[in-house]
């Protein structure tokens, strides 16, 4: 438990999330002075529903410490308001911001090793909380952060569940009290049954890919949910981005399998990211056509 003396919050503001603001802060601990990020919330100033996300990211945070690759809690402020989750500040930002920052630039092979490296690691956060049975439900590129280094970090765990707490596979409470959901990054079960488990995030990872192959864009951008919920089920799935190679649309499609079983597993997936590696594959080509039926590409819808 940290207190309001130990912190000046002096901005400035790095981002807005659901509860309330994201802001840049020194923490003083003992007589060393760290820069951190801070997630503020007033309860009375907002819905029960980011209140509860608030809480949910808090406790989620503390069970998942042992990982370099979720963002590292240094604790919390509770007494009074603003309350506050205090976190490793992430000197890039959110992996969408920096993607987009690459749309003007030329791919090289150190930009792409970078970004085949942050798709590992956040691959590796998900083998850890596939461990723990914990599900994200939010995993998406505005929600990875990275660090001066590049080290990709998840954060933002307002969503996640613990899939112990209801069993082998747990169901979306109704809408009633549920806050905005990030339903383009959902598998079909999901949207459409409300069933969710660790393959889901699965899913979301190759949604993950396809942002990152398509430097930042918006999945099913131009339509509306119930419009692409049902084309998920029917077996459409995101086009290949323009520059994206086979093998990179092959990855991400093994993870939008309609059979959850048949989805990689979080090693699977890091074992096939590391071939990107050692076989010096790439993300980014002009290799076409691709060969794989039920393919769609939404702007032809
Ligand atoms: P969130 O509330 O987690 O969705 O955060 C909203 C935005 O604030 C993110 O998309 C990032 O751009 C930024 N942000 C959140 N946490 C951090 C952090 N620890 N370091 C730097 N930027 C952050």
């Amino acid at each position: 438990m940290l207190s309001h003396s130990q912190l000046n919050v002096a901005g400035p503001i790095i981002g807005s999330g659901e509860f309330g603001k994201v802001e840049c802060a020194s923490l003083q601990i003992e007589s060393v002075s760290i820069q951190v990020a801070v997630k503020s919330v007033i309860p009375g100033n907002c819905r029960t529903a980011c209140y509860r996300d608030f809480c949910n990211e808090a406790e989620r945070l503390i069970t998942l410490q042992e990982h370099n690759n979720i963002i590292k809690l240094y604790g919390f402020v509770t007494r009074g308001d603003p309350k506050y989750i205090v976190i490793e500040y992430a000197k890039h930002g959110d992996l969408k911001c920096y993607l987009h920052t690459l749309r003007n630039s030329v791919i090289t092979v150190a930009i792409e090793t970078r970004l085949v490296k942050i798709a590992m690691n956040v691959a590796s956060a998900l083998e850890y909380m596939e461990t723990l049975r914990i599900v994200h439900r939010d995993l998406a590129c505005r929600n990875i952060l990275l660090t001066e280094d590049y080290i990709a970090k998840i954060g933002d765990f307002g969503l996640s569940r613990d899939v112990y707490e209801s069993g082998e596979y747990s169901l979306l409470q109704g809408a009633e009290g549920q806050g905005p959901l990030p339903l383009r990054w959902m598998p079909p079960e999901l949207l459409n049954r409300g069933i969710f488990e660790p393959k889901s995030d699965v899913w979301s990872f190759g949604v993950v890919m396809w942002e990152i192959a398509s430097l930042g864009e918006t999945p099913f951008q131009t339509l509306p949910v119930f419009v692409f919920s049902k084309m998920l089920d029917d077996g459409t799935r995101l086009h290949k981005p323009n520059n994206c190679t086979n093998k990179a649309y092959i990855l991400m499609y093994k993870c939008w399998l309609k059979h959850i079983e048949s989805r990689p597993s979080p090693s699977t997936l890091l074992e096939e990211l590391e071939e990107f590696l050692s076989e010096n594959e790439k993300i980014f080509t002009n290799i076409h056509p691709d060969a794989l039926s039920h393919v769609v590409d939404e702007s032809q819808v």
